[in-house]
C-alpha cells in the first residue's frame, strides 16, 4: 500500500474549493507521486493541473467523474488517462454541463417557492463560470442563513428525495463507458460503498468497466473487505482516493491520505486502449 497517490480529487473547475494550482502545490508539499484530477463533468481542471505540474516530481493523471443512471439511482464513473480534449468526450461533457445549469436553476426555483430565495447571480458567481453543482447552491443557502452548513442543506432540502431536489435526466452508463474508452481512458466505479453496488455491475463490467474504487474516506473496513472480494471476482482493479473537495469543516486536509495499492496507476495504464 502507498499513500503517495490520490486518484480522486476535485478542483474549482467543478465543486472543489481549491484551484488546480493550489491542489498541485499541496500534493507536492505532501510528497505525492501521482495525482488524478477527477472533476465532475469537466477536464479543464485536469488540463490546468497537468501544465502546472510539468517538470515537477508529480505526475498528474487526466481524469473525470461522470454521473450515470442505474436501476438504484445515480452512480458515478471515474475515467482515467482520458485525452482531456478528445472531441467525443468534450461533446458529452458540454451537453451534461448545460443540463446541470438547467437543473440547479430548477432547484433554486423550488427553494424560492419554499420561502428560501437564493440570489441566482451569487450561485453563478460562486461557480465562477465552471461546472455548477448542488454544493454551490448549498453554500449560497449557508450564506443566506437558511441552514448551518452544507451537510444540513443536503440533508433537509437538496438531497435525493428532499423538497428542493430535482432529478437529473437519465444518462446511459454504456454510452459514458464507451466515450471514456474512445478518449483513450479506462473506467472505474466510484465509491460503491457509499452509493451501493449497482445490480447491473456485471453489465457495466461487460461494457468495459475496469476498476472499483475500494479505498474511499466513506468506506468502512467491512465495505473495503467486501469490495476487495468483488474486485477479485470480476478482475476489477481496486483503486482509491480521498475524493478531495477542499479542507473539511474541521479543517482537515485529506489529500493523499488514503492508502492505495502501490501498483494501481500501472494497472490502470495497462488497461487503457492502445492509441
Ligand atoms: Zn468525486
Amino acid at each position: 500500500m502507498s499513500s503517495r497517490l490520490d486518484l480522486h480529487v476535485h478542483t474549482t473547475a467543478s465543486d472543489g474549493l481549491w484551484s488546480p494550482a493550489r491542489v498541485v502545490q499541496e500534493a507536492l508539499a505532501r510528497g505525492l507521486r501521482y495525482l488524478a484530477i477527477t472533476d465532475h463533468e469537466t477536464t479543464r481542471g485536469a488540463i490546468e493541473a497537468i501544465a502546472i505540474a510539468r517538470g515537477t516530481p508529480l505526475e498528474v493523471i487526466p481524469g473525470v467523474e461522470i454521473s450515470v443512471s442505474s436501476p438504484e439511482g445515480e452512480i458515478d464513473l471515474l475515467g482515467y488517462f482520458v485525452d482531456p480534449t478528445h472531441s467525443d468526450l468534450l461533446r458529452l461533457l458540454e451537453g451534461m454541463q448545460a443540463e446541470r445549469v438547467e437543473r440547479i436553476h430548477a432547484m433554486a426555483e423550488r427553494l424560492a417557492q419554499l420561502g428560501m430565495p437564493v440570489p441566482w447571480e451569487r450561485v453563478l458567481e460562486r461557480a465562477r463560470g465552471d461546472v455548477l453543482g448542488r454544493p454551490h447552491l448549498a453554500r449560497a443557502m449557508v450564506e443566506q442563513g437558511y441552514v448551518a452548513d452544507e451537510a444540513e442543506a443536503f440533508r433537509r432540502w437538496l438531497g435525493h428525495g428532499r423538497p428542493a431536489y430535482v432529478p437529473r435526466r437519465p444518462v446511459d452508463p454504456r454510452e459514458v463507458l464507451s466515450v471514456i474508452r474512445a478518449a483513450g481512458g479506462v473506467s472505474v466505479l466510484a465509491h460503491p460503498g457509499r452509493s451501493g453496488l449497482p445490480r447491473n455491475l456485471e453489465g457495466l463490467w461487460r461494457a468495459g468497466l475496469a476498476g472499483l474504487e475500494v479505498f474511499h474516506p466513506d468506506h468502512s473496513p467491512d465495505d473495503i473487505a467486501r469490495l476487495m472480494a468483488i474486485a477479485r471476482t470480476y478482475d476489477l482493479i481496486p483503486t482509491g482516493g480521498s475524493d478531495f473537495h477542499g479542507p473539511g469543516p474541521d479543517g482537515r486536509i485529506l489529500l493523499g491520505t488514503m492508502p492505495v495499492p502501490a501498483h494501481t496507476v500501472d494497472r490502470l495504464r495497462e488497461r487503457c486502449p492502445r492509441r
